[in-house]
């Protein structure tokens, strides 16, 4: 007998890359070599961070992405396997795991520098050959730091019924179909800004409006501290959704765990505004502890309302 839902919860198609860092007194001027603190790598890229976060709160969470032949992508995996994340849709091979190299100074800046390596090739056949897993998902959950047309197959092959979670970043013109696929559309402000361009306004209802205007099913936009605000379809009211408060002490990758424990929940079949009720829970949870995906919280973990 198959149980009401065989496949998965949550399938994110994404990047997945490794993050190394090395604290600076001060960054070298060309031509220059400065020394600076021991190496720290840690597993990020925002398509794995999702997979993470959504694993790591229960849910049955499959990622399709690809990383290299190589060490990195081994650690990628490994992360993965170790949250509970199902790899068995991660393409390994064809060039060498995204890495973003990135140096932080005293004061906290970070100044970073992405070879995108196979995230760049995960292609729209990659997303073809994977079609039973997309069927297979509840909710699909993706972003921009994969190739633009393999964003554009997955809306495309997205079977009816399917529902589709994408937050655009990094921010780029989007397809009037991949728009329209999107339930919801989920951006930060920048995003938001960047989408509307000069006539985006002051307001997050304003971007909110403005954005269901290009023609997503809904909308979601982050406001950090502040929550987010959700509009649920064309000539809905937009709704606010406060934070909780708690003590920031590293954003890095919040915005990943909000859209994963957002996207999850969803397909559980809550409504947008229920959703993100939750998914505030948990982005307050990732801010309280150091880094991306090592301060994701258990389900147990995430703070009550
Ligand atoms: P991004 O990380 O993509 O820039 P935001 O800064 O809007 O996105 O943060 C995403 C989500 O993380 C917010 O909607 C909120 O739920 C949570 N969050 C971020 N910063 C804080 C904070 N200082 N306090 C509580 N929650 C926060």
């Amino acid at each position: 007998m198959q149980e009401e839902h065989a496949g998965h919860d949550l399938l994110v198609v994404g990047s997945a890359n490794a993050d190394l860092v090395i604290g600076v007194e001060r960054r070298p001027a060309p031509g220059e070599t400065v020394l600076g603190s021991d190496l720290a790598v840690h597993p990020g890229g925002k398509g794995g961070n999702q997979a993470v976060a959504a694993a790591r709160l229960g849910a049955r969470t499959a990622l399709l992405a690809r990383v290299g032949d190589d060490a990195h992508g081994r650690l990628l995996l490994d992360a993965q396997r170790a949250a509970g994340t199902d790899t068995t849709g991660v393409l390994v091979g064809g060039a060498p795991t995204g890495v973003a190299l990135i140096t932080v100074d005293p004061s906290g800046d970070n100044s970073i520098v992405v070879s995108p390596g196979a995230n760049a090739r995960l292609t729209p056949a990659d997303v073809r050959a994977a079609a039973p897993l997309v069927a297979g998902a509840r909710v699909v959950s993706t972003m921009l730091e994969i190739p633009l047309e393999t964003v554009a197959e997955l809306a495309a092959v997205l079977p009816a019924g399917g529902r589709l979670v994408l937050n655009p970043s990094p921010p780029a013109p989007l397809p009037a179909e991949v728009l329209a696929a999107c339930d919801p559309l989920v951006v930060n402000e920048h995003e938001a800004r960047f989408i509307l361009g000069e006539q985006a306004g002051e307001l997050p209802e304003e971007w909110a409006r403005g954005l269901l205007a290009l023609g997503p099913r809904s909308v979601v936009v982050t406001l950090g501290a502040e929550g987010a605000l959700v509009a649920d379809g064309a000539g809905a009211e937009s709704t606010r959704v406060p934070s909780l408060k708690v003590e920031a002490v590293d954003t890095t990758g919040a915005g990943d765990a909000f859209t994963a424990a957002l996207a999850w929940r969803l397909g559980l079949g809550e409504s947008l505004v229920e959703a993100a009720r939750y998914a505030v829970r948990v982005g307050a949870a990732a801010v309280t502890r150091p880094g991306a995906q090592a301060s994701y919280p258990t389900a147990e973990e995430v703070p009550a309302p």
